[in-house]
């Protein structure tokens, strides 16, 4: 069975062109990898020019992998209130990845969930509990554990539990992974990803994204 992963886009638009943040792009390019040939991805409350930007990218994305199955995807300008309105999906079948959810994601909870909502935020460290944004919203909600992911890898942990059927715990993670660029130079992430081949699976494009962030923090 399809589900459908939305993504409420909660980041202000950046002063450049294509007025998202890079790693925005990168993350949400990822997703409808991360998804699944048979999910939806829904990316709501983006503004007009983060929409087009997003859309042009996710459909460049998408043409450099034909040979991959993707997720179909949409982007909208409402918010997900408005898009559950439209489509006629009630709360009740929607759950909030929320960080400080009472209860943990599990397979069975794809039995009452068809519908997985998560807050487009670029993860902070110390977290500021943005996605009580959503919470506020009334939503049931579930946690993937105590440590925070970033979104793609939030949404690739869901899809795992739901669609795959595999349990939280047996999903192989890293936590607070260093990533190393060459002899001198690395930078820690405060973040818990999955971890495939011993490596923490990142969006294509992050680690070059980080070497840049990397030296652009050291110009002076
Ligand atoms: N720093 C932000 C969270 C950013 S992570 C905050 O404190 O709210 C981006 C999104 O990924 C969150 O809104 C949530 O939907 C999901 N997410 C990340 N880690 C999670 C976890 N451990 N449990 C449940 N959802 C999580």
């Amino acid at each position: 069975m399809g589900y459908t992963y939305v993504i409420e886009h909660m980041e202000e638009d950046e002063s450049t062109p294509a007025c998202l943040p890079p790693w925005v792009e990168l993350e949400y390019c990822h997703m409808i990898k991360l998804a699944g040939p048979s999910a939806s991805v829904q990316f709501t409350h983006l503004s007009a020019n983060a929409g087009s930007s997003l859309g042009s990218k996710l459909s460049w994305f998408s043409g450099e992998r034909k040979e991959e199955k993707l997720a179909s995807y949409a982007v909208h300008s409402v918010s997900i209130l408005e898009l559950l309105r439209q489509k006629n999906v009630p709360l009740s079948k929607v759950c909030l990845l929320d960080p400080k959810a009472d209860k943990a994601l599990q397979p069975g909870d794809k039995d009452e969930f068809g519908w997985y909502l998560f807050g487009g935020i670029l993860g902070d460290d110390p977290p500021r509990d943005r996605t009580s944004e959503l919470r506020r919203l009334g939503f049931p909600s579930r946690h993937l554990g105590p440590v925070q992911m970033t979104t793609d890898t939030a949404l690739a942990v869901t899809k795992r539990v739901v669609d795959d059927g595999v349990p939280l715990d047996e999903i192989p993670y890293v936590d607070f992974p260093t990533i190393r660029f060459n002899a001198r130079e690395s930078v820690e992430m405060p973040f818990r990803y999955i971890r495939e081949k011993g490596e923490p699976v990142l969006p294509p494009g992050m680690r070059d994204l980080l070497h840049e962030d990397l030296n652009k923090s050291f110009e002076f």
